[in-house]
């Protein structure tokens, strides 16, 4: 297996893909479970970029969310528990042609997939990130994760957690080279599209958390932003998630933020009033470690080459 792989090189012949394209198997979630939504941005995501489906890869761990490969007609891995990052990372640094979409829970990415999430968001690989946050074990039925909120009730800690939440967002800001970290809630479509649209179009590790409805369990976590739209924050700038007027009105709460201010970025993160959505943070010049991993394979484009040796160059420094 180590070594160039060739097949990469062929190309199918050309053709339009419908949404039909994409549609693995039916969808098993609960009724109006927010990753349904998640899905079906996804969905149109590939339609609209025309993405080959035999050149895109969705990676998962374990958890509710993570069933997401077997609903689209793409390759896929449904892997360990905590452990999609590792596999997309090799994905990435094999196959640079493929369009690499990671789908994580919070149990799944924010407890025993810690580790890799911090050297992912490190790492920097062009990688599609989405958590779908809905505060608890979904599939085993009700514990306590890691962003539960202090003394939500669980299978775990039926008197209540006894611990605050970790903040994702927070977390994320806090990890070097970080390069695109955003919000979206699942309940506003337009707006979960544009910002999964812009996370792909980022040319780095794009992390999304997802706001996302569990109203099997925990569906009075997100029931006060659902009912009050002032309790989203729009996160507004030239160089942000591109929203049209109609989404815009949406949101009566907006605030003009530039995604260059990582300090802003971490206040806007940490605010407990409001849930802020939109581009939080992004920096293009962030390393890139699968330009690297690519040379040292042999494998990278010629047009990349450039970018590679100066890559390697500030690495030394
Ligand atoms: Fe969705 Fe919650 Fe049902 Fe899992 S248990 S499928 S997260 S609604």
């Amino acid at each position: 297996m180590y070594g160039l792989q060739t097949d990469w090189e062929i190309e199918a012949a050309p053709r339009e893909c419908t949404l039909d394209d994409y549609r693995g198997t039916e969808a098993r979630w609960c009724p109006g479970c927010g990753d349904h939504a998640v899905l079906n941005a996804v969905l149109r995501l590939a339609r609209d970029k025309q993405l080959p489906p035999e050149k895109t890869v969705v990676v998962s761990g374990i958890g509710c969310s993570s069933r997401f490969p077997h609903y689209m007609a793409t390759y896929g891995f449904h892997g360990l528990h905590g452990r999609a990052f590792p596999v997309a990372e090799g994905v990435r640094s094999r196959r640079p042609d493929l369009h690499v979409f990671v789908v994580t829970g919070d149990g799944d990415c924010c407890a025993i997939g810690a580790g890799h999430w911090v050297h992912a968001i490190r790492y920097n690989m062009n990688l599609t990130i989405l958590l779908l946050d809905n505060n608890i074990y979904g599939l085993t039925k009700s514990q306590t994760s890691p962003t539960t909120r202090l003394g939500e009730h669980s299978n775990t800690h039926p008197h209540g957690s006894p611990l605050p939440p970790l903040n994702p967002l927070s977390v994320t800001l806090g990890i070097a080279n970080a390069s695109f970290v955003a919000q979206a809630a699942d309940w506003n479509p337009p707006h979960l599209y544009a910002t999964i649209r812009a996370a792909y179009e980022h040319p780095g590790a794009s992390f999304v958390r997802v706001l996302q409805r569990c109203p099997h369990f925990t569906d009075h976590v997100y029931l006060p932003a659902r009912e009050d739209r002032e309790r989203l924050l729009l996160m507004e700038h030239a160089d942000g998630v591109p929203v049209d007027a109609a989404t815009r009105a949406k949101f009566p709460n907006r605030i003009a933020h530039d995604p260059r201010d990582l300090a802003e970025a971490r206040e806007l993160a940490g605010r407990e009033d409001v849930y802020p959505v939109g581009l939080l943070y992004k920096n293009d010049e962030a390393l890139r470690y699968d330009l690297v991993t690519a040379q040292g394979l042999g494998m990278a484009p010629a047009d990349k080459l450039e970018a590679v040796e100066r890559a390697i160059e500030r690495f030394a420094l």
